[in-house]
């Protein structure tokens, strides 16, 4: 098992360039936000538990999202590299990810801190628009669907706006990060681990951690 993380606060880009790499560098991209919605969407008992933190742009407890996380890494293949985004955000779960990834003989490999100015990620907020099937991530400034409202990835029709996407609740998601979240950032510098990206440019974002993970 192998696992790097994308961490940053919301709008920094880590779903898009998850997306993005994911099939090249042969991860699986983990999403707890997506899971989480995903849990709402079919009404498990997990999801009634996150939604009321979710629409006010709160972290979900740390038990619930420990108890996803280890649920997944319990029922996958020992072989799996997970690449995870907007997971962990605090540290317990940070010391939970490495305490689950102990008995395989590895730890976070890459902890990339995406770098974005407010102004930047508010604007991207605002604008995004997502796959309610599959997750893929668009945005009305730059990247749309090819057929308005239908999914390229999935072929569903299911662009929707997040809830939590609006104004309101984002600047409450911001404040979390910086509060709950930034303290990460310390964790993995001490542990040798971060790589931080000036995230303005997706493409060159996206050349840095390629550079990092590819074989020489
Ligand atoms: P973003 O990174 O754009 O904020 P996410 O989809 O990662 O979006 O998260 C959306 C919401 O889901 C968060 O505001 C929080 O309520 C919940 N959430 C997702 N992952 C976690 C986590 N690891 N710990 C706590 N809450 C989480
Ligand atoms: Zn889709």
């Amino acid at each position: 098992m192998e696992a790097i993380i994308l961490l940053g606060p919301p709008g920094s880009g880590k779903g898009t360039v998850a997306e993005d790499l994911k099939d090249a560098l042969h991860f699986e991209h983990i999403s707890t936000g997506d899971m989480l919605r995903n849990a709402i969407r079919l009404e498990k008992p997990v999801g009634l538990e996150a939604k009321s933190y979710m629409e006010k742009g709160e972290l979900v407890p740390d038990e619930v999202i420990v108890k996803l996380v280890e649920d997944l890494l319990q029922s996958g293949d020992p072989s799996t590299r997970y690449m995870f985004d907007g997971f962990p955000r605090t540290v317990r779960q940070a010391e939970m990810l490495d305490q689950a990834l102990l008995p395989f003989g590895s730890n976070v490999r890459y902890a990339f801190l995406l770098e974005v100015d407010r102004a930047i990620l508010v604007r991207r907020i605002c604008g995004r628009r997502v796959c309610r099937n599959c997750g893929a991530v668009y945005n009305v400034h730059n990247r749309m669907p090819k057929v308005e409202g239908v999914c390229d990835q999935c072929g569903e029709k299911a662009i929707y706006q997040r809830p939590d996407d609006s104004e309101e609740t984002l600047n409450n998601r911001l404040e979390v990060y910086n509060a709950q979240t930034a303290s990460l950032i310390d964790y993995y510098q001490e542990k040798g681990t971060l790589v931080r990206i000036d995230a303005e440019d997706r493409e060159a974002t996206e050349q840095t951690i390629l550079d990092h993970l590819s074989p020489a």
